[in-house]
């Protein structure tokens, strides 16, 4: 269906379509061969019989012995042109069903022969990328990315290797690539690609690549604006939050003060002040970020010093240092600082009264992990994946959520791979979790002090 719809209006070269004449009929290829054998077998067997019976002997007989073949050669040719006819509309039908079916969808499709040649389009393409007509489309699938500015999300150029399509047509399935394009107009469309390999059967030859793009343009947009209302929103309390915080110190050095209370609303309100901090930094982030601020120091110090400071403040759980190998690196202290808080925070808030949160360093060959474990509520399966999503959040609806805005992880998975680290985790529901984050080594630290 695909090479035969090739350059033709969509829907126009199916003819005659015969929805009914899709679905099975019974009449399988092995049934038609079988019943054709059966026929020419008794034929074969009983029409001399039957004929000398009717014509015991002489000339007639021979004239009728001729048009008895043909009449073989007539009904065969007669049930050919009928079985051909049938197998016509059932294979228009099925194309026709195809063809509906990708034009009615929303998102763009492609599909993609093994030369890297688009061969199909629907509509929704045509739409998408302002053009007028399909065949506008179709050609090189290097044409289209030249021609349409076809880029990674963050501007850089897709490397070939890496096209959606291209590795569909390897045996792969690729989910949800972002990238961009810029249509005709100008306009800018934020896409997520979808590619999967089409093969007769299941580790075959891969026939074609069918490529969905999902329009996200719109979505990004609300994104934008939500996290844009969200900075407003932010940079607008933390002068009061200053304030409060200020004003809860000097009460506190006030003899006759319930220090106890306003230790409390201290303590709130640096927990508010991270929230503030957090939805400041998802916006500077965006738009490119501030850069590091680069020094060398011992790792496993900063966490000892980090745990020290916070463990008084851990309310009903403990929180305790396991194990600090010393580990150089070369990182912005103040953002390293800003993970493992978070990280901190996050097992203290998830962990029952009376539960242990414990941080350890490791020192690998290249690399310093930083470990927090809790042995709280965990993270059930299902909901693992999107655990690092700007904000999501995993326990949302749950009576024992502690709240949050759902920026802590991604904000971390930033900052580290910034670093060139990572930030990982493992965990089951109700067994607690242990979120882990890695740093580069600094190398000439590390051979001084190895
Ligand atoms: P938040 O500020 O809401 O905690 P995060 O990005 O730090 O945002 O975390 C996102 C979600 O991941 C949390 O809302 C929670 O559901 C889940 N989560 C993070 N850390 C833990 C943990 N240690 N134990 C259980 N769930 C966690």
């Amino acid at each position: 269906m695909l090479e035969q719809d090739q350059g033709g209006t969509p829907g126009s070269s199916t003819g005659e379509p015969e929805p009914t004449a899709a679905a099975p009929s019974g009449v399988t290829p092995l049934r038609i061969v079988v019943g054709y054998a059966l026929v020419g077998a008794l034929w074969i067997l009983f029409s001399d019989r039957v004929l000398e019976a009717l014509v015991p002997s002489g000339p007639l007989r021979d004239d009728l012995q001729t048009v008895k073949g043909w009449l073989y050669v007539l009904a065969t040719a007669a049930l050919l042109y009928v079985l051909i006819r049938r197998q016509e509309r059932t294979t228009r039908a099925v194309a026709a069903q195809v063809q509906a079916t990708l034009e009615s969808i929303g998102d763009a499709v492609l599909v993609v022969a093994p030369t890297a040649v688009i061969v199909d389009a629907n509509r929704s393409a045509v739409r998408m990328l302002g053009l007028s007509a399909k065949e506008e489309l179709l050609g090189p699938l290097d044409h289209l990315v030249s021609r349409f500015g076809m880029r990674r999300a963050d501007g850089s150029p897709f490397p070939r290797d890496g096209f959606a399509s291209l590795r569909a047509l390897r045996g792969e399935t690729v989910h949800r690539l972002p990238a961009v394009l810029r249509r005709r107009d100008g306009a800018d469309v934020h896409v997520e690609i979808t590619a999967a390999p089409v093969q007769e059967v299941p580790g075959g030859p891969v026939r074609f690549a069918v490529a969905v793009l999902r329009d996200v343009t719109e979505v990004r947009r609300l994104d934008e604006m939500r996290d844009e209302f969200l900075a407003t929103a932010a940079h607008e309390l933390k002068t009061p939050l200053a304030v409060i915080k200020a004003y809860g110190q000097l009460l506190q050095r006030r003899s006759g003060a319930d220090t106890a209370a306003l230790q409390a609303v201290e303590r709130q309100a640096d927990r508010l002040g991270r929230i503030v901090q957090q939805l400041l930094e998802v916006a500077r982030l965006r738009q490119g970020g501030p850069d590091l601020r680069l020094s060398s120091y011992d790792l496993a110090a900063q966490v000892a010093g980090v745990v020290e400071r916070l463990a008084p403040h851990a309310g009903g759980q403990r929180l305790r240092l396991a194990a600090a190998a010393a580990a150089p690196v070369r990182a912005d202290r103040g953002r390293v600082e800003q993970v493992l808080v978070s990280l901190i925070d996050n097992a203290l808030k998830f962990s029952p009264q009376g539960g242990e949160v414990t941080v350890a360093v490791a020192r690998g060959e290249a690399e310093a992990v930083v470990s927090v474990r809790d042995m709280g509520l965990g993270i059930p399966p299902e909901k693992q994946a999107r655990l690092f999503e700007r904000y999501y959040r995993a326990h949302e609806g749950d009576p024992r959520d502690r709240g949050g805005f759902g920026l802590g992880l991604d904000l971390a998975r930033e900052i580290v791979s910034r670093h060139g680290g990572r930030v990982w985790f493992e965990s089951a529901a109700g067994a607690g979790s242990t979120f882990h984050f890695s740093l580069p080594l600094a190398v000439e630290v590390a051979r001084a002090s190895a």
